[in-house]
């Protein structure tokens, strides 16, 4: 079983991401216990039952709450009893994190290509694109001036910094999750 830290914050981010905003007092309510009917969890969270199974379910298909159906034996319709699984949502966590370092990579590929190439007028009259500013010979219709190519070293440095931050995060969960092994 993984130790990863699952702070409240972290927890709810990302199955809010995954899942929806509406999950989470059902992930709240359902932390700690085991086997829950989803009668008791709608009753206790004062939502209806459809509503409760619907979230439920979206949660099932993220694989987020596992459930085992029992009969009645007084009603005799079957009820499901449902359990949160703790471990896949650190599991999305980690998945998460990994599709955002993919993204960021890309952006950083494009951005260096220079396939966002801008130029700006200095007196900020208009920001144009290559195509756009050779069409106006790389000088502002409104004042002018020469248009400056817009400087993306900053935004490289910040992609390069936010790649860096979630690629150490994800080194220690996952150092975590070895040691805990
Ligand atoms: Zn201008």
């Amino acid at each position: 079983m993984c130790t990863m830290r699952l702070t409240k914050e972290v927890r709810n981010n990302v199955v809010r991401e995954v899942v929806g905003e509406d999950v989470l007092p059902v992930m709240e309510y359902l932390l700690d216990k085991e086997n829950i009917s989803e009668f008791k969890i709608a009753e206790a969270l004062d939502l209806e039952v459809n509503r409760t199974r619907n979230i439920l379910y979206r949660m099932y298909t993220h694989n987020i709450v596992t459930y085992h159906r029992k009969k009645d034996r007084i009603k005799g319709w079957y009820i499901s009893y449902w359990t949160l699984n703790l471990n896949r949502i650190k599991q999305l966590v980690t998945e998460l994190k990994r599709k955002k370092i993919e993204q960021l990579k890309d952006k950083l590929t494009k951005e260096a290509a220079n396939e966002n190439l801008f130029f700006l007028c200095p007196n900020m009259c208009i920001r144009a694109d290559f195509d756009r500013a050779s069409t106006l010979d790389f000088r502002c219709p409104e004042c002018g001036n020469l248009l400056a190519q817009q400087d993306n070293s900053k935004t490289i440095e910040n992609i390069q910094g936010l790649i860096e931050k979630l690629e150490g995060e994800l080194a220690d969960d996952l150092k975590t999750k070895a040691v805990a092994k």
